[in-house]
């Protein structure tokens, strides 16, 4: 169904007369050759169909040259000159690779992911790509799943400011690079953390968590869309009507165009939701599902089933009319061409590396600094041992969907480090491990011990390679790999302060750890540019500012874990009994009936929004201009923030709500705005956020989107899990 918005927006549009006068002279192959996307494969049959009109999009080509040999045979060749559409994965970086979504979500820092994102559709549209299958929107709540790392995290306000901030990089550019909103919807909430697995959400838990950073990607004008692999309660996504017409066109009056996930409409079949390619195409595209990637459905299919009465052409011509339109709007039937001299003149600027750089640095976060361990003093004769499987690790460290950036150019911290300050600090390196799921023997670890025991300070580059993060690399146990864990166990016998950095992917389960390192460091996999950033922040040249995006948990079996999950009816008191310390033969309710982990005790080992500084900053209990509001108010939210320490810093203020009864349960908290705010040492500033009072909206018993009037708690703070509580109401 197409909405009133869509239509009313269409019509008189020169776009859509080009596309209704373009469809009235297409034969049904060629309209079914538009909704064919194939990957990359020998350039004289992808001219040959191109010519024939056999396919519209192609995806996993990147040569400029190769590019516009079979964008000549479209647009010179075939019978109406329909240009192709040339698309790739850029996902954090096309090749300058910027810290992976997580890491730049921890920067909580929209104008620098904007930034990033820019500088990755240069290089992209400079090769000649012009759709990339980004940004990733998937609430993620859980380390398992390997493609977390993809994510901006657990929260929706979060990730769709975040994602818009990095649509606008994407497509607002002279020559657009189209975005996708992927993947559509609760991907990432599948059983057990494993890829591609069930999902069970309900119509108010999408409303509520998933669907918010979608809606805000459309309404901000993202082109594009793609269903997710799971089915929810039965239904393949790419197959679901409700969502991909209902909601998405009906509802959010969106006319993009919505390609398959990689083979999914074949898929169909897998999930047993279908019993063939025929029948997948048929729900798939009546469903809404416009282009089918790589699954050769639509091309075998489609032409059949409207022979046989099956299918209405109209059916297909609206699909054809979501990708023309998408050629359009990126002006390919004007510039179907790339340059094909010198493009990569637009790859690893001096601006592009200092962007990355950057966010490598905002994306880190500092989780622990006993006794101000960090930053390290960089004076003449300091000696600092390094160490660790990601010291100097130019592929790993980049992390996950990363086809372009080439490792010659990642500088890695053992290099980065000895730039910085190798004329003062006298810097060592052990290999003894190289890989993170390496083992190594107790002699190599007493060697290292004796090593270790020579030097001021020993820094180790922990985590996972990129491999066993991203899609399809779902892991049960979160402990770090290999033995890493035993490395920093002989680096603590040493005596010599011990910090650790850890590049992954996901949230590990590094609370045993902890006792054996002085500080820590998370920095995601942080991208080409990771070592100069880690570098500077280890020495001090620059201050640490990121916060969790996800929920740390002390041991994987808490996963799912998040912060603004609704209250268990028990609540633990923190007081409860823990596994040691349960008597023998104890009475059934003698531990009492709270919701807490026997083995793992009340709470996740780091809350989202965490994060420390070299600095600590003190917010004065929060107050709002008025103590009740109407529904189309805004509040005001003052507070005095002081950086009490002796260092320039920023710190991410975060606001977050309790409604404190709904007529359906309420989460714990949410966050409701963020703000990242520098002062100087010492300074003290008033911070005034506005925060509009239909943010509190949600959708409720009777599935309304509202503001239920009642009281509201608030909290201005430097994470989930702290601040002074206030509350103001709603009438
Ligand atoms: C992934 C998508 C990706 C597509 C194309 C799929 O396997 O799920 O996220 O965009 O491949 O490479």
């Amino acid at each position: 169904m197409l909405s009133v918005l869509a239509v009313a927006c269409s019509q008189g549009d020169p776009i859509e007369k080009r596309i209704d006068d373009l469809l009235a002279q297409m034969t049904l192959e060629e309209k079914i050759g538009q909704l064919n996307q194939v990957t990359a494969y020998a350039t004289e049959g992808m001219c040959n169909e191109a010519a024939a009109g056999t396919i519209g999009s192609i995806l996993n080509l990147v040569d400029p040259v190769e590019i516009n040999k079979i964008q000549r045979a479209a647009v010179e060749e075939s019978r109406l000159g329909i240009p192709l559409v040339f698309a790739r994965d850029v996902i954090h970086g096309f090749h300058t690779i910027f810290p992976i979504p997580l890491g730049q979500a921890a920067s909580f820092d929209p104008a620098l992911v904007e930034e990033g994102a820019r500088f990755a559709a240069n290089e992209a549209v400079a090769s000649g790509v012009r759709w990339t299958f980004s940004p990733m929107v998937d609430i993620s709540r859980d380390s398992r799943w390997g493609r977390i790392a993809e994510s901006f995290g657990e929260d929706p306000y979060l990730t769709g400011e975040l994602a818009v901030a990095m649509l606008r990089g994407y497509q607002e550019n002279e020559k657009p690079l189209a975005a996708c909103a992927k993947h559509f919807v609760g991907y990432g909430a599948s059983e057990g953390g494993l890829d591609y697995a069930p999902i069970h959400i309900t119509e108010r838990e999408l409303r509520n968590y998933y669907l918010p950073p979608f809606e805000a990607l459309l309404k901000a004008g993202c082109m594009t869309l793609m269903p997710s692999f799971n089915d929810n309660d039965g239904i393949p996504n790419a197959g679901n009507k409700f969502l991909l017409g209902d909601v998405l066109r009906g509802e959010w009056g969106w006319d993009g165009c919505i390609v398959s996930d990689w083979g999914s409409v074949g898929g169909m079949i897998a999930h047993g939701f279908a019993a063939d390619a025929k029948e997948a195409s048929k729900r798939a595209l009546t469903a809404g599902t416009d282009v089918d990637m790589m699954s050769y459905a639509y091309i075998n299919n489609l032409k059949g089933l409207v022979e046989s009465g099956e299918l209405k052409e109209s059916v297909i011509d609206e699909s054809v009319r979501n990708i023309l339109r998408l050629k359009f709007r990126l002006g390919l039937f004007e510039n179907p061409y790339v340059e094909e001299e010198n493009y990569q003149a637009a790859f690893y600027t001096p601006e592009a590396l200092e962007s990355a750089r950057k966010a490598a640095v905002e994306s880190a976060v500092l989780l622990k600094n006993d006794n101000k361990t960090l930053p390290l003093k960089a004076a003449k004769g300091e000696r600092v041992l390094i160490a660790g499987p990601m010291a100097d690790a130019p592929h790993d460290q980049m992390g996950t969907w990363v086809f372009d950036g080439q490792k010659e150019h990642t500088v890695t911290p053992l290099k980065a480090m000895k730039e910085l300050y190798g004329d003062k600090v006298r810097f060592g390196y052990s290999d003894i491990l190289t890989y993170s799921r390496e083992e190594c023997a107790s002699l190599e670890l007493a060697a290292f011990t004796a090593q270790a025991a020579t030097y001021d300070a020993v820094v180790l580059f922990l985590g996972e390679e990129a491999i066993l993060s991203g899609e399809a690399h779902t892991l049960v146990n979160l402990d770090l790999q290999g033995s890493q864990s035993a490395l920093l166990k002989a680096a603590r016998r040493s005596g010599t302060p011990v910090i650790a950095v850890v590049m992954a992917g996901r949230a590990l389960s590094v609370g045993k750890d902890l006792e054996n390192m002085d500080a820590l460091i998370w920095s995601f996999h942080p991208g080409t540019m990771g070592g100069p950033a880690l570098s500077q922040l280890i020495f001090g040249n620059e201050v640490p500012s990121g916060k969790l995006p996800i929920t740390f948990p002390v041991a994987a079996g808490q996963e799912p874990i998040y912060y603004n999950a609704h209250f268990p009816e028990r609540p633990a008191s923190g007081s409860e009994v823990l596994l040691a310390d349960i008597p023998l033969e104890a009475g059934q309710t003698s531990l009492g009936c709270t919701a807490y982990w026997l083995d793992a005790g009340f709470g996740p080992l780091y809350p989202f929004g965490y994060g420390l500084s070299y600095t600590t900053f003190e917010y004065s209990a929060p107050t709002t201009d008025k103590e009740s509001y109407a529904k189309d108010d805004t509040i005001q939210v003052s507070f005095t923030l002081t950086n009490k320490g002796a260092v320039e810093a920023t710190e991410v203020v975060q606001i977050y709500v309790r409604d404190v009864a709904g007529s359906t349960s309420r989460p714990q908290k949410e966050l409701k705005a963020f703000e990242r705010v520098t002062l100087k040492a010492g300074e003290s500033r008033q911070v005034t956020i506005s925060l509009p009072v239909e943010r509190m909206a949600f959708w409720n018993l009777d599935m309304e989107k509202v503001v239920e009037p009642g009281e509201f708690y608030l909290w201005a703070s430097g994470n989930s899990a702290s601040g002074e509580k206030i509350s103001f109401w709603v009438k």
